[in-house]
């Protein structure tokens, strides 16, 4: 998967953006550049073109410091001061903030680990090298020998003296090589003690790669986003790393799922559609655990599963609770765009069945304009799935499609896939939720930031609050206990 914005040549060295440092430090404008363009979730090939020749225009400007592209001397005047009030503004912020977390947290643990330091001579601090802004080396300090996020509270000394911004790009270690006209960029930029990279990795939603989150971050950085995105990594603190290694399997209330980055899973399922092997793909969030509790053919159903993936900021707490991290929250919606572009590239077709009359056909719509790729029928989910399975799978044989997606819900839709499997002629076959109201715009999905805080939940309550209150209102608590007791009882 091209994880790349632009095709940049390697001979493009960091040395020759040195001269922009002046202007990386403020905050840019967002401009052409949307966010589902740079991260590549959205936008058919045409616009992707259109899009990076954009990009390559307005990283040029950025970089001699003309990205507003206002040309009136008023305008120019205005933006300027504008940009010089959201900087000092910036930095009081900084230095408030990082005197009180100084004085509050850093002192008082300082004085702790100065005591530990005379009983058993283990140093205070540990020191990095990292690349600051203008890819110059700068030092940082951490607490040595104690957990996240308490080891990363002297970085706020580097706040205080302007090494490290508050919110920023990622820390990068010293030499780390940046291959990419991005990257360079990236490496330009002042590091933060919060980052958008930082952040999408604590909530497992950072499907897109470090150098396109990063790279998105730099065209949406600003004072509002920088403090929004300080109040979005609050609930880092409670999903922040974990000390453990991410196991290739996470095994919960009896079930083994597969734990992969969506990368690995996109690359997986390349890989067996160059074998030509027949795979049922199963996403599961909390409801279905709840669900497999009293259903146990559904159980069954998904254990026959070739792969079955975690859904949802239950199962990221979950896997916290049983010391197996997760690599990424994996489920159809998210998954969609990266499948469809690998589809695409590999000239695969994709049917969609499922949703109301009508609801499939804008979804297909939509992402063949999005992503490129062939869809080659479509059914809604409202047939008599008794009598009228047969028909429909014929159209879905005679369509020559090799990715089926079948949106009924769960548990209908890994019903329908099992039972029909040996009929079914696609390699592919995957059940996906609500995906075709999502697509369709039949029904809104969360913002981002909203995913981002493991909120979507929420979201969706607020949405249909007659169908979704019990399923998480009363069905997370509810997870959750399950997932307590099955670790008393069985994890060792
Ligand atoms: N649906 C369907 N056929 C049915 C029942 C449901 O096609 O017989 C569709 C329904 O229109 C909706 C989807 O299945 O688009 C279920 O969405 P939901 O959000 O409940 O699924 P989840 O993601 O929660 O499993």
């Amino acid at each position: 998967m091209n994880r790349h914005l632009f095709e940049i040549p390697e001979r493009v060295a960091v040395g020759e953006f040195r001269g922009a440092g002046a202007c990386v430090s403020k905050a840019p404008s967002r401009d052409v550049l949307t966010c589902q363009a740079v991260t590549g979730c959205h936008g058919n090939r045409i616009n992707d073109m259109n899009t990076r020749k954009d990009g390559v225009e307005f990283l040029e400007k950025r970089l001699s410091g003309n990205a507003s592209g206002i040309r009136s001397f008023a305008g120019k005047f205005f933006v300027g001061t504008a940009v010089h009030v959201a900087g000092i503004i910036d930095r009081v912020i900084e230095l408030a903030v990082s005197l009180i977390v100084i004085s509050v947290l850093v002192c008082p643990l300082m004085l702790v680990l100065m005591i530990r330091k005379l009983v058993n001579g283990n140093p205070v601090f540990t020191s990095q090298i990292i690349t600051g802004a203008g890819s110059r080396p700068v030092e940082i300090y951490r607490f040595n020998g104690i957990g996240v996020p308490f080891r990363d509270l002297p970085l706020f000394f580097g706040v205080l003296s302007g090494r490290l911004a508050l919110a920023g790009v990622a820390i990068r270690n010293w030499g780390e090589r940046e291959p990419s006209l991005e990257g360079a960029y990236i490496g330009m930029m002042k590091p933060g003690v919060i980052s958008l990279w930082d952040l999408r990795r604590s909530s497992k939603t950072a499907h897109e790669g470090r150098q396109a989150i990063e790279w998105e971050y730099t065209f949406r950085k600003g004072l509002v986003y920088d403090l929004l995105l300080m109040l979005r990594a609050i609930p880092m603190l409670v999903f922040g790393e974990s000390k453990s290694e991410a196991s290739e399997i996470f095994r919960i209330m009896g079930l083994d799922l597969d734990n992969l980055t969506m990368d690995e899973a996109i690359s997986v399922i390349g890989s067996h559609l160059d074998a030509k092997k027949q795979r049922r793909i199963f996403f599961v969030n909390p409801d279905c655990l709840n669900k497999t509790v009293t259903d146990r053919e559904y159980f069954e159903i998904l254990q026959s599963g070739d792969f079955v993936f975690p859904d949802g900021i239950g199962l990221i707490i979950a896997g916290k609770m049983l010391n197996t991290p997760l690599k990424e929250n994996i489920n159809g919606t998210d998954m969609l765009p990266f499948l469809c572009r690998m589809a695409a590239a590999r000239g695969e077709k994709v049917f969609l069945l499922g949703g109301k009359p009508g609801v499939a056909e804008i979804a297909a719509q939509k992402i063949s304009e999005n992503y490129g790729v062939t869809v080659a029928g479509t059914s809604h989910g409202y047939f008599d799935h008794r009598s009228e399975s047969a028909a429909v799978i014929e159209q879905i044989n005679a369509s020559g499609a090799s990715i089926l997606l079948v949106a009924f819900g769960a548990p209908l839709q890994e019903r329908w896939i099992h039972q029909h499997r040996d009929a079914l002629r696609p390699l592919i076959m995957m059940g996906v939720g609500g995906l075709l109201d999502f697509y369709s715009g039949n029904i809104r999905r969360a913002p981002r930031w909203v995913r981002e805080i493991g909120f979507e939940w929420v979201y969706r309550i607020m949405q249909e609050p007659g169908r979704m209150w019990r399923r998480y209102v009363i069905g997370n608590p509810l997870f959750l206990y399950r997932v307590l007791k099955w670790k008393i009882l069985y994890q060792r």
